[in-house]
């Protein structure tokens, strides 16, 4: 569903910074897919290419046949609204908004229907178990609370891909836990194909493969076989080999 050949980025004019180097990955549809890597690899940079946040330098990436960089500026406002979820680090919801409000802004901003919206809020939050927190401000819920909400909005207008840069990245190991096991079900349930960067060996664990970038390029994958648990061991393997260079023990 996924096809990046070539990916390419280099920041900067004068002093120039290659922060994608040829990137190539395809994603089937409804795969869990992690990104790790060590900080400043270009995760983050691969993630806003995708999202359509900014323009590669040189190579492609087709979703569903469809190259968004192809499309007008009017037209790629649209794909980005439709077809991509997202979820951040710092979950990026309007704080004087209510939980259900938050989660259908981007059904209001497509300009839905009141009765499509409400049928859309009662059967996804009855799905993810966020019910009770709907008429909260978003000041009143707790960090584990809120990026199940965000999650919920990434999720409201069924996305072709989900994208989540660090999703567990502000979270305590409870709540990590809890928006890993969402994602999961999203993922299991509805089919959401999804692609996560993570530095936490534990959220990655939920993936069903994790690719691992370094000085911008895909380096490896590995795919879960045997369990949780073991995929678990197998990325803190991984991630020494990768990074264990640079530490200091
Ligand atoms: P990661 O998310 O893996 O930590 P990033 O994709 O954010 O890494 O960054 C990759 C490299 O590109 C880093 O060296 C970073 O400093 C550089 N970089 C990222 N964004 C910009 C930008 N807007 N302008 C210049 N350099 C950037
Ligand atoms: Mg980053």
């Amino acid at each position: 569903m996924l096809q990046v050949k070539n990916l390419s980025k280099t920041y900067g004019d004068e002093i120039k910074y290659k922060a994608l180097k040829a990137l190539n990955l395809t994603v089937e549809d409804g795969e869990f897919i992690g990104i790790m890597g060590p900080s400043g690899s270009g995760k983050s940079t691969f993630l806003n290419l995708l999202a359509t946040i900014d323009q590669p330098t040189s190579g492609t990436i087709e979703l569903n046949g469809k190259n968004p960089n192809e499309l007008n500026q009017e037209a790629i406002a649209k794909f980005r609204r439709r077809e991509l979820g997202f979820v951040f680090q710092n979950f990026n919801l309007m704080p004087t908004l209510t939980v259900e409000e938050n989660i259908v802004l981007p059904l209001t901003l497509d300009g839905e229907k009141i009765s499509v919206m409400k049928k859309k809020l009662s059967r996804l939050s009855e799905q993810l178990g966020i019910a009770p927190l709907l008429k909260k401000r978003i000041a009143e819920i707790s960090g584990g609370q809120a990026q199940r909400a965000a999650v919920a909005r990434a999720m409201i207008h069924q996305p072709q891909l989900l994208l989540a840069d660090e999703p567990t990245g502000n979270l305590d190991t409870k709540s990590s836990k809890d928006v890993m096991k969402l994602l999961q079900q999203l993922n299991k349930r509805e089919k959401a194909t999804i692609l996560m960067v993570t530095h936490d060996p534990l959220a990655a664990s939920y993936c069903q493969r994790i690719v691992f970038i370094k000085d911008g390029q895909l380096i490896g994958e590995i795919r879960q076989m045997n369990g949780q648990k073991q995929f678990y061991n197998e990325i803190m393997v991984n991630l020494a080999k990768i990074e264990g260079v640079e530490n200091e023990f």
